[in-house]
């Protein structure tokens, strides 16, 4: 028997649960008695209870104790509460036990004399050593039932409490934990000293010693994990064995390429070279390829797209191209015709601002097949547009997109290519859990002469200083982004806005300098000409918000000044950060923070923040750092996922369990392919419902 097979329902089953108590378990989701049993405990707050802590040392942390009851007081109402205290004393000193009216207990069993098992946490109050939280069992002849040992304390709901919860685990366990099969291969088992299941999930409830905590919980995770890499192997093998119509003559595979290739003034970097050929070797495979592209900002990613969708477009078929926002749409729209145009190709441009005039004949040529490559937002997957053959999708900014806009673009062929791309780096962690089943390619460097850009930290009263020098870079014939968290002045937040500071960079700061605004609220026509006037170099400061976070490229601009930095998140700060650093000049971000607002202190966070990006360039630090601020719980999309609330594992925390279990896990799908997880198991139950792992949103 499995656990999850224990699919009976916990009332009526198990002893102690009916009625009032069942509707409880209800509310907290626990149904079946396999509910029940994996209701694990908090794993930050066990009791031990297996050795003493008498009363002199409650400071440090829980007292548990044997007590002696010296007297019980009458109730006294005090704030509308009635209260009693129960004087006690062990062999160091005296407290008051707090009772409330409120609660049930049976106050009628602290008799004075009577001795106690006590275990609670106490504080100085009143002039006397007080707990209203506490646990009191009467020393008998018989063993403790609550103490001597480590105690589960559960997550708990109105009408159940810890007291119940445990009597009714104990119970369950009792009655049906012992045949549970083991769900780990025995050889695994074996090799790392783990727990037979049955055993492993008793002791997670109510271990007898830290040690045997430590390996049911050691147990348990790699159990998790192991499901989990198990399931992400059978998902790499199914997309691997699924076919797809072979493509034209391969012969001639690589000539467009070549040709781009030649028009180039630059040669690809190594990093591009390498992506370049993986991509190949997919396209030309027998099954759809499914592959992250991860590079920095600025490694030429947009190049790499293009070069796969001319393999695409040489395979008979169709690429697109989607980009997060209009701007950045555009801009590889632009490329797009300028590259690709001269070389007799189709390309076009696609949003949801276009009007019908000139949306109905390009709607038309794409499902004809006289468009070779799309570029676009989420408008390429509007229901009206139809593709004659899509046999590429290439997402840019993949993080930007949610896992029903991907399935929609991929929708629109009979399985094409999938090329995702981030410059926002996927720890490996993640890389191995969530994008398990995706190959990756990794462009490491960025292309040769760039200088790495020289970031300043300046306090905001330091803020001529930093104009200053920008005005310098700007007389040099640079160009400068200034970004500011809001767009226009809110009295409230006592923030310098875009609009505010525009206006007075244009006027006063930068006089006689043509300065531009940008931001989300202005019509994507205005959005367009100002970054195309920016881009011209007409515009020589450019006022925005984040919307130029992702893919602008204007490699004259030399100067990333951000205002109230602390304001912003650090993958924010690195994407705005690789605006600048384009070119061959030498280029500056500058990171402006205030050290008081909302009448607070620069908050830790945001000061940390701050000096990860003032001592790293790299990406992949960067990211680290910022799932280490955050918390992969903060992650959009991982945590309605399912794949972080395992019970006991957190792939992240547990990420070399990971690695192992995923080699495991490998090496068994390897010697049998076919290997089916048993339906019910709890593990491959969570998974299986879950979307697949390309489709997660970061
Ligand atoms: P990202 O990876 O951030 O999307 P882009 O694709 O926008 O980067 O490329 C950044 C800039 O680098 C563009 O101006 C592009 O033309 C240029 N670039 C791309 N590849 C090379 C190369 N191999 N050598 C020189 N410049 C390159
Ligand atoms: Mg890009």
């Amino acid at each position: 028997m499995f656990l999850r097979e224990l699919t009976a329902q916990a009332e009526g089953h198990v002893k102690g649960v009916g009625g009032e108590t069942a509707k409880a378990l209800a509310r907290l989701g626990i149904i079946s008695v396999a509910d029940l049993l994996c209701w694990y405990p908090d794993p930050e707050k066990w009791q031990n209870r297996s050795r003493q802590v008498p009363l002199k040392d409650f400071h440090s942390g829980s007292v548990c104790t044997e007590i002696r009851v010296l007297l019980v007081t009458d109730w006294e109402e005090r704030r509308n509460v009635k209260r009693r205290k129960i004087y006690v004393e062990d062999d160091t000193g005296r407290a008051a036990l707090l009772r409330y009216s409120k609660y049930r207990y049976e106050e009628r069993d602290f008799f004075p004399g009577r001795r106690f098992h006590l275990y609670g946490r106490f504080k100085y109050k009143e002039g006397e050593l007080q707990s209203g939280d506490f646990d009191a069992e009467q020393i008998t002849e018989a063993p403790p039932r609550d103490f001597g040992g480590i105690l589960p304390v559960y997550h708990l709901t109105k009408g159940l409490s810890q007291g119940d919860l445990r009597r009714i685990m104990r119970n369950a366990l009792a009655q049906y934990a012992k045949p549970l099969e083991d769900e780990l291969p025995q050889a695994i088992i074996q090799r790392d000293g783990l727990l037979p299941k049955s055993k492993a999930i008793c002791a997670y409830h109510f271990p007898e010693s830290a040690e045997e905590l430590a390996l049911a919980r050691k147990t348990l995770i790699y159990e998790e994990l192991f499901y989990l890499e198990v399931v992400v192997g059978r998902r790499a093998l199914e997309r691997r064995s699924r076919e797809i119509a072979p493509g034209s003559d391969p012969s001639l595979s690589s000539s467009l390429q070549q040709h781009l290739l030649e028009r180039l003034p630059f040669a690809l970097t190594p990093g591009q070279t390498n992506a370049v050929a993986e991509i190949n070797r997919d396209m030309e495979g027998r099954y759809p390829m499914a592959r992250l592209l991860q590079g920095d900002v600025g490694s030429g990613k947009t190049l790499v797209a293009f070069l796969a969708a001319l393999r695409a477009i040489e395979q008979g078929g169709q690429a697109a191209i989607m980009a997060p926002t209009e701007l950045l749409a555009r801009q590889h729209a632009e490329n797009a015709a300028r590259l690709l145009e001269p070389m007799g190709l189709r390309p076009a441009f696609l949003t949801g601002n276009m009007k019908a005039a000139g949306r109905s004949p390009l709607l038309k040529a794409l499902a004809a097949g006289d468009i070779d490559i799309v570029v676009g937002t989420h408008a390429l997957f509007s229901r009206d547009v139809v593709y004659r053959n899509l046999r590429l999708v290439v997402v840019d900014e993949q993080h930007r997109f949610g896992v029903t806009q991907r399935q929609a673009i991929m929708a629109k062929g009979d399985h094409p290519d999938l090329l995702m791309m981030s410059a926002t780096p996927i720890p490996r962690t993640l890389a191995l859990t969530v994008f398990g089943d995706m190959d990756v390619s990794v462009i490491p460097d960025l292309p040769p002469g760039r200088k790495p850009i020289k970031t300043h930290l300046a306090t905001e009263s330091n803020e001529t200083k930093v104009y200053d020098f920008v005005r310098k870079e700007l007389a040099a014939g640079r160009q400068a982004y200034f970004v500011y968290p809001l767009i226009e002045a809110d009295i409230n937040k006592g923030l310098k806005d875009a609009e505010s500071m525009a206006d007075r960079l244009g006027r006063q700061v930068f006089k006689g300098l043509p300065v531009a605004l940008v931001h989300s609220k202005l019509d994507e026509e205005e959005k367009r000409r100002t970054m195309e006037a920016f881009r011209q170099g007409e515009i020589r400061v450019l006022v925005a918000t984040s919307v130029v976070e992702v893919g602008v490229d204007v490699p004259n601009a030399t100067c990333m000044v951000i205002e109230h930095a602390e304001r912003f998140g650090l993958s924010a700060l690195h994407q705005l950060r690789g605006r600048v650093g384009r070119g061959e000049a030498q280029s500056y971000c500058f990171l402006v923070y205030s050290t008081v607002h909302d009448g607070g202190a620069l908050t830790g966070d945001g000061k940390k923040r701050l000096e990860v990006m003032f001592k790293s360039t790299d990406g992949f630090i960067i990211a680290e750092e910022d799932l280490k601020l955050r918390g992969p719980g903060q992650i959009v999309g991982i945590e309605q996922s399912g794949y972080l609330s395992l019970g006991v594992a957190e792939p992240f925390r547990d990420a070399e369990e990971l690695a192992r279990a995923r080699t495991d896990a490998f090496a068994l799908l390897e010697e049998d392919p076919g290997l089916l997880l048993p339906e019910n198991r709890r593990i491959a139950q969570v998974l299986e419902r879950a979307p697949p792992f390309s489709q997660i949103t970061l």
